[in-house]
């Protein structure tokens, strides 16, 4: 069976729900194979719990924006011969992967949210007006990147992996040093891009996301906001969804005070499932709402906390 390479930044005691997706679909198409730049001893458990064949990781931690991550990654293909290597979507990943496509002589596909047993990647584009399928030319690997809640994660024990460490040491560039590393700050909250519920808010909430959070908290979710509340200084900018902030693609996605302007959309359209609460009856986020509630959000959102209090 040929080996599909799976690029995690670091690897810790426990995957998260988004490397555990990542798994699930590489598992679907070939021997996956975990390659990472940074792992703890806790992580070699951690993969047996999904089956994963072999660790691959450099001599030293290799991190991004470091080149020395593309070399890790290069030589892991040559390694294993692997025909497609995977990615979560992020900046860094992004960065990467398109260089190493540049190396291998083949062609990167990002933001994908679904892989099928041919290799084509599902794409949305134009702000999910459509979707599309693409794939790289014949013959060479695939390079791509997905975003989280692309599948539903299944466990696939297998033994511990093999830890093979590659001949690549950290660059010692002289015009590339990472000064300091600053961790974002612990939430009890799970990661925007990665959370299976985002609940988001905009104008509407005129500066009070007091509901919300509240809302977030029993559902378990991540928040979020429109630009107009991010501008406005309501919440912080990385909360920003849309065109110019974050792109989510949740299982379910909970819009409250928000219109629903293109450029929003183009940063949630993908969810799965999504509310809307508006006072405005011609809203455009009801056009791809799957369920929505028109009211003051004031009123409808205190009523969800406290039907799902009673749970
Ligand atoms: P509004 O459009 O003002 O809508 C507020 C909504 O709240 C209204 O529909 C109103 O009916 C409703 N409302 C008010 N009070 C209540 C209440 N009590 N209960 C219920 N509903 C209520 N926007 C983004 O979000 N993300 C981006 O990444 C982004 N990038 C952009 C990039 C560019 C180049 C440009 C030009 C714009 C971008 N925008 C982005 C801005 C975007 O065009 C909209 O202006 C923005 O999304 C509007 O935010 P909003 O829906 O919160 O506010």
């Amino acid at each position: 069976m040929s080996a599909v390479l799976v690029y995690f930044e670091s690897v810790g005691a426990e995957l998260t729900t988004a490397q555990r997706e990542l798994i699930t679909l590489a598992d679907a198409v070939g021997e996956v194979q975990v390659v990472t730049g940074s792992t703890t001893s806790d992580a070699v458990h951690a993969l047996a719990l999904e089956g994963v064949h072999t660790l691959y990781t450099g001599e030293g931690e290799i991190h991004a924006p470091d080149p020395a991550v593309i070399d890790l990654l290069e030589t892991a293909v040559q390694e294993t011969r692997a025909h497609a290597v995977l990615a979560r979507n992020t900046a860094d990943t992004t960065d990467a992967l398109a260089r190493l496509a540049v190396r291998l002589d083949t062609g990167l596909i990002t933001d994908g949210v679904g892989l099928s047993h041919d290799l084509r990647i599902t794409k949305s584009v134009l702000a999910g007006s459509y979707t599309t399928t693409a794939r790289v030319a014949e013959g060479r690997p695939l390079i791509a990147t997905l975003k989280p809640n692309s599948t539903e994660p299944h466990l696939v024990p297998g033994g511990a992996p093999e830890i093979v460490t590659l001949p690549v040491t950290p660059a010692a560039a002289e015009d590339l040093r990472v000064l300091e590393r600053t961790p974002l700050e612990a939430s009890d909250r799970p990661s925007l891009t990665e959370a299976r519920c985002v609940v988001a808010g905009g104008r509407g909430l005129d500066g009070d996301f007091g509901p919300l959070e509240e809302l977030a908290d029993e559902l378990g979710a991540a928040l979020g906001a429109s630009r107009a509340a991010t501008d406005a200084g309501w919440i912080d900018h990385a909360a920003q969804i849309g065109q110019t902030g974050v792109t989510v693609s949740p299982q379910l996605y909970l819009s409250a005070g928000i219109s629903g302007a293109i450029q929003q959309r183009a940063g949630m359209q993908t969810a799965q499932t999504i509310v809307a609460i508006n006072k405005d009856e011609d809203a455009p986020v009801f056009e791809i709402a799957d369920f929505g509630v028109v009211g003051d959000l004031f009123e409808v959102v205190p009523q969800m906390v406290e039907e799902l209090r009673k749970r």
